[in-house]
């Protein structure tokens, strides 16, 4: 009898029509090659398998081996990498689409480490309250350095949201499938900079976005007065900048975050 690990987030899908449907908003097709994260039974890699041209799945739990091992003597298209999703290289699996009913322990470093080697389409399971993160608006309760970090790499939707019945064992919260298409809309001139203003920012999203800046000092390797002092230089310089500074960080927009660290990284590239 296979035991359920919850602490490899293992909730597998029972529902088919959750199933086809990922598959289907995924379009897989005869020339893709499709990745998913966590073979479960494989109740999904086999209808991934039925459409694609090739799968590669990678799962931790080596105690799923038999379901692996009835799917591989079915399909031949299949191939399974005993491995951590977070651990593997993933520019050396060739891959163009992703699909997957995620462990929720990941969602977040795996949505990452996925944009960070980039594909062109992906049909992703994450708990609801994840999802509504992703997709927020600026100026919600949801929106948060999460939103910013993901749409300034791709446009996400939800799908459909799913109830827990449709999964073994049943978790306690709603998921929601999310379609993640990449997008080259922004040129992020410094992407550590980018991240590090994001991540500062959101440690204080209800002040204003220049009094976040300055309380996160640390997050620069600098003082409270020489961020002071950069920011008034900046903004003496950049006016345009004050209406986004003044704002509170929970209302600065994408296209905002973008644009500031684009002008404003080079301030502290000086110091
Ligand atoms: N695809 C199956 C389904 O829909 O029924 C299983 C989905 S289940 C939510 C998540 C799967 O990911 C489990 O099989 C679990 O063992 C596997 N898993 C958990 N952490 C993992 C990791 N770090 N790397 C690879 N697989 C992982």
């Amino acid at each position: 009898m296979f035991k359920y690990k919850k602490r490899l987030g293992q909730n597998f899908l029972i529902d088919k029509n959750f199933v086809y449907k990922a598959v289907e908003e995924a379009d897989i097709n005869k020339d893709d090659i499709v990745l998913e994260i966590g073979l479960g039974k494989g109740v999904l890699t086999e209808e991934l398998a039925k459409r694609a041209k090739e799968v590669y799945v990678l799962e931790i739990d080596k105690s799923l081996e038999v379901y692996a091992n009835e799917l591989l003597n079915k399909y031949n298209n299949i191939n399974i990498i005993w491995q951590d999703a977070l651990k593997v290289d993933l520019n050396k699996i060739d891959f163009n689409k992703v699909v997957a009913n995620l462990p929720y322990q990941i969602s977040s470093p795996i949505t990452f480490k996925l944009l960070e080697r980039g594909f062109d389409l992906a049909v992703l399971m994450y708990q609801l309250e994840f999802a509504n993160r992703l997709i927020a608006k600026e100026g919600s309760k949801e929106y948060g350095r999460l939103t910013v970090s993901l749409k300034a790499l791709a446009d996400a939707e939800i799908i459909c949201k799913v109830p827990p019945s449709a999964f073994y064992p049943k978790p306690k919260v709603w998921s929601a499938l999310v379609k993640i298409k990449p997008h080259n809309r922004y040129k992020i001139i410094n992407r550590k900079f980018f991240n590090d203003l994001v991540r500062a920012a959101f440690q204080h999203r209800n002040k204003s976005l220049k009094k976040a800046l300055i309380l996160s000092c640390r997050e620069f390797n600098l003082n409270k007065d020489k961020i002071r002092e950069i920011l008034n230089k900046f903004l003496e310089e950049n006016v345009e900048f004050k209406d986004i500074l003044e704002r509170k960080v929970f209302m600065v927009s994408v296209d905002d975050y973008v644009n500031l660290s684009n002008h404003l990284y080079k301030y502290f590239e000086d110091e």
